[in-house]
């Protein structure tokens, strides 16, 4: 019989690498295998740094149905599970099955340019902001109707995996991952006689599409997931609902959501 097959990912940081050899020599006397590269038949991408080399991971192996685990030697460490002192505890936890998979829906977004469609995909978030310092106007429509002329310096949608990072910021709610929505929050908003518009987050049930519109005459605007961004120019509008991909965690015994959001914000 072949052998169970665990990808490593790991960040260039010192400790992270070291954390990766030690990990690799313990999988390997546990009987799994530890391929060099990545390898679409393993069961498991272990992945070693902070919540960005976590990002990272899911867009590298392009959102894979290959359920992920986090070790942090980062700084937050939101989607990471395990500490690098806890390797043993972790592998014999996995081996007698001791977890519980925790799903994270992504959001899409198609880019429509005047050259065509773009599609993306993000776990924590899509961004559309200005590209300079001068306000941006954005036409924002939920499940086919109008709501608002957005202006501002832009708008994000999060799904409830990245509500508790940019737009925890910008002043959007904490969103417990079992909930299936997107959810709308404004950057600096303008709310004068001049400009309106919402100053609060807007949630949206998974079943309705946004649509965000730059106003006519919009040179360019930068468009922003899981924190890589680009600038696009003649971006006629983004339509944006959640994905069917969903990320899958794996989550060991003593695991609770709002357990972590206290011992990580407060
Ligand atoms: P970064 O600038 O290093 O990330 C900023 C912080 O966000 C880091 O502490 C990171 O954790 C944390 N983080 C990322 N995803 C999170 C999540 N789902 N829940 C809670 N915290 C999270 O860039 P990065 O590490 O590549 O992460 C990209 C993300 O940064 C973007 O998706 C965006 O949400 C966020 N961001 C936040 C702000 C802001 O808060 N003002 C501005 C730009 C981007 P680690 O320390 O473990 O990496
Ligand atoms: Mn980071």
């Amino acid at each position: 019989m072949s052998k169970r097959k665990i990808y490593v990912y790991s960040n260039e940081t010192e400790v992270s690498k070291k954390t990766a050899d030690l990990l690799k020599k313990k999988l390997e006397q546990s009987c799994f295998e530890v391929p060099g590269e990545y390898d679409e038949e393993a069961e498991l991408i272990v992945v070693i740094g902070g919540d960005g080399a976590f990002l990272q991971a899911v867009h590298l192996f392009n959102f894979p149905h290959i359920p992920f685990i986090g070790i942090n030697t980062g700084h937050l460490g939101f989607f990471q599970e395990i500490n690098p002192e806890q390797l043993d505890e972790f592998i014999f936890n996995y081996k007698n099955n001791k977890y519980t998979l925790q799903p994270m829906t992504t959001v899409k977004g198609v880019l429509g340019l005047e050259t065509g469609d773009i599609n993306l995909k993000g776990l924590n978030e899509i961004v559309i902001r200005n590209e300079e310092m001068h306000s941006i106007h954005l036409n924002l429509s939920i499940g086919g109707s109008f709501i608002e002329r957005f202006s501002g310096d832009g708008i994000i949608v999060s799904t409830a995996a990245g509500s508790t990072a940019y737009n925890y910021s910008l002043g959007g709610s904490i969103v417990d991952p079992r909930l299936q929505m997107l959810q709308v929050t404004p950057i600096a908003p303008m709310n004068t006689t001049a400009y309106r518009c919402f100053t609060s987050s807007i949630l949206v049930p998974s079943d309705l599409d946004l649509s965000i519109m730059p106003e006519t005459g919009t040179k360019s605007v930068i468009v922003a997931v899981d924190g890589e961004s680009r600038t696009y120019t003649g971006l006629k509008n983004i339509d944006i609902c959640v994905s069917n991909t969903v990320v899958n965690l794996l989550r060991f015994e003593g695991y609770d959501f709002w357990n972590k959001v206290k011992t990580k914000f407060l």
